[in-house]
């Protein structure tokens, strides 16, 4: 198309051309929000309907166009301290259809070129991400970041379950695909409770708590968020000999890959119609949120042909479908009192039935989230799920109000223990200090403890925790391991049986390992994850509870993050206390080889700290841990004066030389297969 000479445009009204001007700036900080920040201030509706607005008057006046618009960039901004990649191909955005009408004419513009058929695929709410295997083998991943330069985030993809590290079968040299990175919606929903209870924003919808989790710092964090990939697409399908999308779909899941099952091929425009009709309602009972269906056309071959904009390609379209809202009262705002003491405002609502589950009450997260809200009690509020999972409340219907409404406004004592709360510096939530004997972070605490990440103690749930709590017969974790026999049994609904069978668990737990006690201490950001690294380095609690922030934050997987709190827990005089308290009970966290008869095989390796550099023949670095961890090794990331033996591979790096300045002896493969006893 010729470039139109400026004096043939439209002249752009004054008030038009500030409404542009401004659209520009306010998506441009919109997408920062979301894109580099994962914390977005408007719901992605309002950001379409912006989004569009702008889209049109760029179109009706050209001259309005400029090449830094959102229209005409893609998202993001590789930000933080990962290694920037350049990307082999850009990575765009879609262009949305917002109603049938929009999607029909997209269908209308692709039917000169559509017998070939198209394939319907669930727009899942996660993060897309490129991925590049060599030779089989997965080499590195990244972020789409602003489309041409994404973040390296190959450590964190890699501690993605269903992500295969080698490809299955015989595949080109070079396979380089894409696909989205999300999280489910129960791991969603969890994450936010314990981001209240850190006194942290929750995530506005699981796409930036996947996009938050792949940028972790700690890749046990990031482990920790339990993140899913499904794959969907391919660069230069050709030379795999694919030329259709419904192949391609096919090739990705024969290479071992995850591919989301409920794609669709439609060989016509009627079967994309039916095929967005069915899923509006059955897309409410997969574990993840969708949001919509991307719609491609099935013949590769046109890909290259029809191209793209700057921003999105030709041959696609995603199809949203409309969040559902309505509207309830909101009856009473009641404070619940969190595991860290965070009190968080909970809306109490007239059940409504949201996506497909009724709905009765809804976080307002803190104070300063109600306040942004403005809703009194009393209103009729306008209810949303947030990522189709967390209810929500958007705001009042202010025209409603009748004048009896009442605001709220947060307590300034605890309404579980009457102590004044306060605000910590930098801090959203508003907490009740009273970590030691608060009863409602108490029962929290104990139901954390005793949950099966943790201490796993049958039987213990938050009914029986609140009347133990509330008789005064536990103050703390450790008064599980004193309760008795005649204290159990003055308890209602407790026979003989069960006081039995509870003490017998409690007993039980005694044996857990030293990873789960870790876990269950509920130190702010460590899960069962990072708990089993820091156990895999470190001999028992009091040598961890000795460590520097420095010496924990050497374990392959721990980061700063981990490392700062875990070190701070140990800072506290009560937390030791509590510990020595638990340790006479007989609580210990029981190391390899002390849990009676589950432990296999004999420790010869008890107490010797390895750490591994270059590439092993036999194993992968994880796989070598693996096994010397099972006999009892102790595994580091680096080498210090502490480190026993370095293993050394094929083009061991810096670990060499540190280890020759530190006197460490350095084995190669086969003596360590020798020393595990694989070869003779
Ligand atoms: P998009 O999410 O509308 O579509 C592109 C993305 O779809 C791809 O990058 C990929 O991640 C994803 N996708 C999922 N399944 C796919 C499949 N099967 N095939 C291909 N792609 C698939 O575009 P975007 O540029 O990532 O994001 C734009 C959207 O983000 C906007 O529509 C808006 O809703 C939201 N947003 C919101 C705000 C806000 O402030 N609330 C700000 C910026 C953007």
């Amino acid at each position: 198309m010729a470039a139109e000479h400026p004096d043939q445009l439209p002249a752009v009204p004054e008030e038009t051309r500030l409404r542009a001007a401004f659209l520009q700036r306010e998506l441009a900080r919109h997408a920062s929000l979301y894109y580099v920040l994962d914390s977005p201030e408007i719901p992605d509706d309002e950001y379409d309907a912006l989004y569009r607005e702008l889209r049109e008057l760029e179109e009706r006046f050209p001259s309005l166009q400029k090449p830094d618009s959102p229209t005409k960039r893609v998202g993001g901004k590789a930000s933080g301290p990962f290694e920037r990649v350049v990307l082999e191909e850009p990575m765009l955005s879609l262009d949305n259809a917002l109603s049938l009408e929009d999607l029909d004419a997209f269908l209308l513009r692709m039917a000169p070129v559509d017998e070939g058929g198209y394939v319907c695929e669930l727009k899942i709410d996660g993060l897309a991400v490129s991925l590049l295997y060599e030779e089989g083998v997965f080499t590195r991943g990244t972020t789409r970041g602003d489309g041409r330069v994404g973040e390296d985030v190959t450590v964190n993809l890699r501690t993605i379950r269903s992500l295969p590290l080698r490809l299955s079968g015989t595949v080109p040299p070079r396979v380089i695909l894409r696909g989205e990175v999300f999280i489910d919606r129960d791991r969603f929903a969890a994450l936010n409770l314990e981001r209240e209870d850190l006194g942290e924003p929750p995530f506005a919808n699981p796409r930036n708590a996947a996009a938050g989790a792949l940028r972790q710092l700690d890749s046990a964090v990031a482990a920790e968020r339990r993140l899913s990939i499904y794959l969907y697409s391919l660069l230069y399908p050709g030379k795999a000999g694919l030329f259709t999308q419904r192949d391609l779909l096919g090739w990705i899941e024969k290479a071992g890959l995850p591919v989301q099952r409920a794609w669709g091929f439609c060989p016509s425009p009627q079967e994309v119609r039916e095929f967005v009709l069915k899923w509006r309602e059955e897309r409410l009972s997969l574990p993840y949120a969708t949001d919509g269906v991307v719609v491609k056309l099935n013949d590769l071959t046109l890909w290259n042909r029809l191209g793209s904009t700057s921003h999105a390609p030709r041959w696609a379209i995603a199809f949203k479908y409309p969040p559902e809202e309505k509207i309830t009262k909101l009856t009473d705002i009641l404070i619940s009192v969190g595991r860290t003491g965070a009190l968080t405002p909970v809306a109490i609502l007239e059940p409504v039935t949201l996506s497909g589950t009724v709905v009765r009450r809804a976080s307002l997260h803190n104070e300063d989230e109600l306040k942004k809200k403005g809703v009194l009690i009393g209103d009729l509020v306008r209810v949303r799920k947030a990522g189709e999972i967390i209810p929500e409340i958007l705001g009042p219907v202010v025209e409603a109000r009748t004048g009896g409404e009442r605001e709220f406004s947060m307590p300034s004592l605890c309404p579980a223990c009457g102590t004044p709360v306060v605000r910590l510096e930098g801090e959203v939530a508003l907490r009740c200090p009273n970590r030691n004997s608060c009863p409602a972070q108490i029962r929290e605490g104990i139901a954390h403890f005793a949950s099966r990440g943790g201490m796993d103690i049958k039987g213990l749930g938050d009914k029986l925790i609140a009347q133990l709590v509330d008789r005064g017969l536990i103050r703390s974790v450790a008064d599980i391991y004193s309760l008795s026999e005649e204290g159990l049994a003055s308890l209602d609904r407790m026979g003989a049986k069960s006081a039995a069978n509870l003490l017998k668990a409690i007993q039980a737990s005694k044996e857990r390992p030293f990873s789960r006690l870790l876990a269950a201490l509920g130190i702010p950001f460590l899960g069962t994850r990072g708990a089993e690294l820091l156990a895999g380095s470190f001999r028992d609690m009091d040598e961890l509870a000795a460590a520097s922030r420095e010496e924990i934050a050497l374990v392959e997987g721990i980061g700063p993050v981990i490392a700062g709190s875990v070190h701070t827990f140990f800072e506290a005089p009560e937390n030791i206390a509590l510990l020595e308290t638990l340790a006479r009970a007989g609580v210990k966290g029981a190391l390899p080889g002390e849990q009676g008869e589950k432990e296999e095989g004999p420790l010869p390796l008890k107490g010797v700290r390895l750490v591994f550099t270059g590439e092993l023949e036999s194993f992968t670095r994880s796989g070598a841990e693996e096994a010397a961890k099972k006999l009892g090794a102790l595994t580091s990331s680096s080498v210090s004066g502490k480190t026993s033996f370095l293993v050394a591979g094929r083009d061991g790096g810096s670990k060499l030389a540190k280890a020759a300045a530190l006197g460490v002896k350095v084995l190669s493969e086969e003596e360590f297969l020798q020393m595990i006893g694989r070869k003779e």
